[in-house]
């Protein structure tokens, strides 16, 4: 309170006005079309140096407030180009992971409705709606009943909650007496193969099962993990006296979207009495197909399984989903009411917060529901199933190049091959693996498409996931004459610089 008799300052609180709100969407709502429209003509990525944008940004805060079109300004002239543009039809990297309009309008939504499903209580419809797009996806998946889903932000977080209920199942009291200090507590261990995913390693770190004790089982020809390897892992490792926590399967590994043998390895889990969680964070797309479903054979015999939407089902980052036959063992090693949210959380049987360390969570199931309603099942499948096609297609010109070949079979979106030069004297796998990475370089440094690489029976190999609903055959071809290109420059380069 001021002095009496001071003048008082008086200062704009609140929002916006309706006036500038109004005005600044409609100057968004341009941009987002415009940017959405033309993305194909940008360049996917420009190469710049690291703290660039950071030099360009003051490093405090404002003092005054700044008008929103010049926020927005800045944005277009200090942020948009120095960011790496995912939604481009010819960025082929990683799993590239596509919006699309009704993901767009759900995400802006849930943004201006800022609420939080952490209760039924919280945001009934919130709530209501999760379980309803779980369910759809569920039936979509081909999950039976008992299969119950929950929302996260991603794969990682889904498979870190799933490994702590697998953790809870034992009779070790985890939750209550935790893992320090105890010498009733054997060495627990977790079986994936030597191609799944680094985030079952951070899960073994943050749940104190241990990075070394996650034991890598070796792969076929064609990186599926071997069910007979695993088999005897487990009864040496029991022998030794360790004790067996869970073990992964993977349905579209992230080198060459592999699939693991699940049968097989649910056979083995069953006989030891082992939790089976199957990562299907990008594969489970497959059983929208039924084409596709044999893919996810056995998956019904798992204990947990996960499966990212935001990978290969249209919807954007972020929104992952698990589903689990053991929702008790969740709620065991989660539930935590604190005495303020007690009356809302007798409200109702399903509060989310019930089954992940989160309290606060975001309305995710607000743009699935958009994306999955406005595509519909029909949609969902036609543009999964084109995807294949077009990476068959690109493997097919992969095959007719005497200087590539193809390093993994092709079943889903991904294409893995290499480029093998005609072998020269004193020429080493060394050598070959360079001209791979020069030419992974020189395509991304084109800005006119994005790949990337991986490792597979330890060469290089280029590595492009088909997954962006604006991608089309002719992104593809342009692509295809970008590594060719790269690739003639680069041995060229090569050629010179070595006689
Ligand atoms: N599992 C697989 C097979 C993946 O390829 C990835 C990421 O690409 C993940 C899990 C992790 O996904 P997220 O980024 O949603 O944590």
């Amino acid at each position: 309170m001021g002095e009496p008799g001071q003048k008082k300052v008086v200062e704009r609180l609140g929002d916006l006005s309706e006036q500038e709100f109004r005005k600044a969407l409609h100057q968004v709502t341009e941009w987002a079309t415009h940017y959405r429209s033309t993305i194909s003509e940008r360049p996917i990525s420009t190469p710049g140096q690291p703290g660039e944008v950071t030099a360009r940004l003051p490093s405090t805060i404002p003092k005054d407030a700044i008008p929103i079109e010049n926020i927005l300004a800045d944005f277009e002239r200090l942020i948009l180009p120095n960011l790496v543009h995912w939604g481009h039809p010819a960025f082929l990297g990683y799993f590239g992971s596509t919006t699309t309009a009704p993901g767009i309008l759900g995400e802006f939504i849930a943004g201006t409705l800022n609420v939080s499903a952490m209760t039924w209580a919280t945001s009934p419809a919130a709530t209501e709606l999760e379980s309803v797009v779980l369910q759809w996806l569920r039936k979509l998946l081909r999950l039976p009943d008992p299969f119950f889903g929950v929302v996260y932000d991603t794969a990682s977080v889904a498979t870190l909650h799933a490994l702590a209920a697998a953790r809870e199942s034992l009779p070790l009291n985890i939750r209550a007496l935790g893992l320090s200090g105890r010498e009733d507590v054997p060495r627990l261990r977790i079986y994936v193969s030597d191609q799944a995913h680094s985030s079952i390693v951070k899960a073994a770190i943050t749940l104190g099962i241990g990075e070394a004790n996650v034991r890598r089982i070796a792969c076929d020809n064609v990186f599926r993990m071997d069910a007979a390897d695993l088999q005897r892992a487990i009864q040496n490792d029991r022998l030794a006296g360790y004790l067996p926590l869970a073990v992964i399967g993977t349905v579209g590994t992230t080198s060459a979207a592999a699939v693991d043998p699940i049968p097989e390895i649910a056979a083995v889990c069953k006989k030891e009495r082992i939790w089976l969680h199957v990562d299907a964070a990008y594969g489970g797309a497959m059983a929208l197909l039924p084409e596709g479903r044999e893919f996810m054979n056995g998956v019904a015999d798992a204990d947990s399984v996960v499966v990212n939407p935001h990978k290969w089902l249209f919807v954007p980052l972020d929104f992952s989903t698990l589903y689990t036959k053991h929702p008790e063992q969740l709620r065991a090693v989660f539930s935590l009411v604190p005495e303020y949210l007690r009356g809302d959380a007798e409200q109702s049987e399903i509060n989310y917060m019930d089954y992940g360390i989160q309290l606060g969570r975001r309305f995710r199931a607000l743009k699935a529901w958009m994306v999955f309603s406005a595509f519909g099942e029909r949609g969902l499948v036609a543009r999964i199933r084109e995807h294949i096609r077009l990476a068959r297609l690109f493997a097919s010109w992969v095959e007719g190049e005497a200087e590539f070949e193809l390093a993994a079979p092709v079943h889903m979106g991904v294409v893995c091959f290499r480029a093998k030069p005609v072998p020269r004297e004193g020429s080493t796998l060394q050598n070959q693996n360079e001209l791979n990475i020069s030419i992974v370089k020189r395509v991304n440094a084109s800005g006119r498409a994005y790949i990337t690489h991986t490792l597979l029976d330890k060469k290089v190999a280029l590595r492009i996931a088909v997954g962006n609903v604006l991608t089309n055959e002719e992104h593809l071809e342009k692509v295809y004459r970008l590594i060719k290109d790269a690739f003639a420059n680069a041995t060229e380069e090569h050629r010179v610089t070595s006689s």
